[in-house]
């Protein structure tokens, strides 16, 4: 595809230069349409055949020795010029295709494929181990009701967590009746009731997803985080059930060797209610920074359904059959967890700054490829 390289007729300065100057013309017309650079590249710079070679092949081996040293600064001058052509592809290979067309047999460009954020990854890892208990996922609006957020869940008007510096609500709801007002949900709770009204007993869910809070943003809270809920509802559920199913999914978490504890704590919907400790990971209980000396991490809450929530949903589930009563707190009983994804993605990557996770910082984020 080369066309030969004419011989010399005199190796004197001018007519060197002007077999040179023939030669940067070639260059500039090939280069200032659109062309393929790796044609180009392999035209002038083919080991075999390229131009390059023949000239060198043609001009530079009959060279008598005064002209070899005039000869070769053009020659060099020559290959700069086609190196710079091919630099400038590199920096900007945007040639248009069609124009070049396309050589099928050349290998793809290959797209790095994405990770999944460590939040996500830490998500579905906890989701995954309650599908192999036989949990399902049940998801929900973010978007709530007054009453699936806090009323059906036992919250009294006056409890802490309806006030506004916790709760961001929609505007413009105050003609609404209050069981109706919008709110963006602060747990992902409401996809409990929502769960129970549309589905009776046996109820097993796993709830992932996004909250709201209104907390100003600090090392460890955010006002968007996420929270991985658990639901179980059947005859005979018991509290040994619970405290079972939780130290089996820590476990399965955290490693075989971590131990857990129940404490009594408070949460309206559940009676009664616990916060859950695991043996620190970091120093296998013996005390260290990150479990302030106690040995011990805190990680959720939990409890077993107040039966006030079943009056709830009972009460919901009538509207349609009068005659409802799948959830009789006398013949079932039921327990729920709740745990934020952030905290323990925290604790198992053993960073103390929740902002790592939403910073974009590559870096960060790369390590849990
Ligand atoms: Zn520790």
């Amino acid at each position: 595809m080369n066309e030969p390289i004419p011989q010399l007729s005199s190796y004197d300065e001018p007519s060197l230069d002007a077999a040179f100057a023939t030669l940067a013309e070639e260059v500039r017309s090939e280069t200032s349409a659109p062309h393929d650079a790796e044609v180009f590249r392999l035209r002038w710079l083919s080991r075999k055949q390229g131009r390059l070679k023949l000239v060198s092949d043609a001009w530079l081996k009959s060279a008598p020795s005064e002209a070899r040293k005039p000869l070769g600064l053009r020659f060099n001058q020559l290959k700069q010029q086609i190196e710079a052509v091919l630099a400038d592809a590199a920096a900007s290979p945007a040639v248009p295709a069609a124009k070049v067309g396309i050589d099928i047999t050349l290998p793809g460009s290959v797209r790095a494929p994405g990770i999944p954020h460590p939040l996500l990854k830490t998500m579905q890892e906890i989701v995954a181990v309650f599908h192999r208990l036989g949990y399902s996922t049940a998801l929900g609006p973010q978007v709530e009701t007054d009453f699936y957020n806090f009323e059906a869940l036992n919250f009294p008007p006056n409890h802490p967590a309806r006030d506004t510096q916790d709760t961001l609500v929609v505007a413009g709801q105050q003609s609404r009746p209050s069981r109706d007002r919008l709110l963006m949900r602060t747990h992902t709770s409401p996809v409990q009731i929502r769960t129970m009204v549309a589905q009776a007993p046996p109820v097993r869910i796993v709830v992932p997803g996004k909250v709201h809070r209104n907390d100003a943003a600090d090392a460890t809270h955010s006002p968007v985080f996420h929270q991985v809920e658990g639901l179980c509802v059947d005859t005979n559920i018991t509290f040994s059930d619970l405290k079972g199913t939780l130290d089996h999914a820590m476990k399965a978490l955290f490693g075989s060797s971590v131990k857990t504890r129940f404490f009594p704590s408070f949460f309206p919907f559940t009676e009664p209610s616990a916060d859950v400790q695991i043996s620190c990971i970091f120093c296998a209980g013996k005390g260290c920074r990150k479990c302030k000396h106690s040995g011990w991490i805190e990680l959720l809450g939990c409890g077993m359904v107040d039966p006030a929530v079943f009056a709830s949903v009972t009460a919901e589930r009538r509207k349609t059959n009068p005659a409802d009563d799948a959830y009789n707190p006398e013949r079932v009983t039921g327990f729920a967890f709740g745990m934020g994804v952030e905290r323990i993605a925290m604790v198992q990557h053993g960073t103390s700054e929740i902002g790592h996770f939403y910073s974009g910082d590559m870096r960060f984020l790369e390590q849990f490829a």
